[in-house]
């Protein structure tokens, strides 16, 4: 049985502490600030609640496991758990790349990527950036530090070739760093890859039920994971342990709920392009997808992001209020449907009736249906 077969087994065991009589199997979260310290404190593993947690260390545990790449045991990665997807993003980026470097950032990434590259710039680092698609950001890695890739992007759903990529960086003296949020560790392994670190926001799919904030660093190497550890030591973005401990307690679903997810995104994708007023309907797993060819060779799933177009800024907003089993709110990888209309945060180069839909684990024909029928209410209301 290969690996990928089992991942419904791993996921439901990952990080879980040595069985021992009458402890519970995951054992409850540790609120702690300080704790017992007799004598020289340097090898002690549980010191003070900024540096480490060992609820935090479950977690750790069970996020190295799964990013690990095949053959690789999950100990061999050193996972780091943040308060949000931001705090990862900025541990990397702020404790690996120093003024007069180079940093190789998407045009099309994050959005808060901007205000990012914005703060880099005004530290001296140098950025350059290109889109996702095609391979663009090839040509900028002359020179550069870190290459950082979003693959699949967000909002825009372009997927680029992560191990070409990572091979050309790596020769040219570069560290890769990639943001698996779409993915979750079950749809794409970048250390697989080859990249060096694996960084995603763990409030989206990887916890999956929108109530709480969360990120992580993954990377094989020690010595870069103690820099980002001290980074996250000395900026204090530290998870706290409820949050830690609901994140590893989702994690045991994670297989259900992204299998289902795939499956009723790629029901959906297929729906809408057969609907009146619906264009350039994007998703990775679609095979007539641009992104599709790359897509296929290097993740295993696609997620749950399925993105398309309305004939504008009203028929979307109609669209949206007629939905039924779909919520209108940010953020994806619920258990429940979502959609956007993208353009009303302004700052992502998408048209003004592109919306991003996050599609949840509910039946597909029931969101097929609902789909459907908010697509032709919108349009009856076309004045
Ligand atoms: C949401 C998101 C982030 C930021 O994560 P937070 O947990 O909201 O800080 C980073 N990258 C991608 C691709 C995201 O979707």
């Amino acid at each position: 049985m290969s690996r990928d077969d089992r991942d419904a087994t791993r996921v439901v065991r990952a990080g879980l502490p040595p069985e021992e009589p009458y402890a519970p199997p995951l054992p409850g979260p540790v609120f702690a600030a300080h704790y017992h310290l007799p004598g020289d404190p340097h090898d002690a593993p549980y010191a003070y609640g900024r540096d480490a947690n060992p609820t935090w260390t479950a977690l750790e545990r069970a996020v190295g496991a799964l990013e690990a790449p095949a053959g690789v045991p999950g100990e061999q990665v050193h996972a780091l758990a943040f308060a949000s997807g931001m705090a990862a993003i900025s541990a990397v980026l702020f404790s690996q790349v120093r003024p007069g470097e180079a940093v190789v950032l998407p045009s099309d990434g994050y959005n808060l990527l901007v205000p990012t590259r914005e703060r880099l710039e005004s530290l001296g680092v140098e950025v350059r950036t290109a889109p996702t698609g095609g391979d663009a950001q090839r040509e900028l890695l002359d020179g550069a530090r870190l290459l950082w890739i979003e693959s699949p992007s967000n909002p825009g759903l372009d997927v680029c070739d992560v191990r070409a990529l990572t091979d050309e960086a790596h020769a040219r003296g570069a560290l890769v760093a990639v943001d698996n949020t779409l993915a979750t560790p079950l749809g794409q392994r970048p250390l697989e890859l080859g990249a060096d670190f694996s960084v995603a926001s763990g409030t989206k799919a990887l916890t999956g039920h929108g109530d709480l904030l969360l990120g992580y660093v993954a990377c094989r190497d020690a010595a870069l994971a103690d820099a980002v550890r001290l980074w996250r030591k000395t900026v204090g973005a530290v998870p706290g342990p409820m949050e830690a401990w609901l994140a590893h307690r989702s994690l045991a679903t994670l297989e259900l709920r992204t299998r289902q997810q795939a499956a009723g995104a790629l029901a959906v994708a297929r729906a809408l392009r057969e609907l009146p007023g619906v264009t350039d309907v994007r998703h990775p797993g679609l095979p007539e997808d641009p992104s599709h060819p790359v897509a296929a060779r290097q993740m295993r799933r696609y997620g749950c992001v399925v993105s398309f177009t309305l004939p504008d800024k009203g028929f979307a907003e109609r669209f949206l209020a007629a939905l039924r089993l779909v919520d209108d709110a940010t953020s994806f990888g619920g258990v429940r449907s979502t959609a956007e209309r993208r353009g009303r945060w302004g700052g992502d180069a998408v048209p003004e009736g592109f919306v991003r839909m996050s599609v949840g684990v509910e039946d597909p024909e029931d969101l097929v249906a609902d789909l459907r029928h908010a697509v032709e209410h919108a349009a009856a209301q076309q004045g």
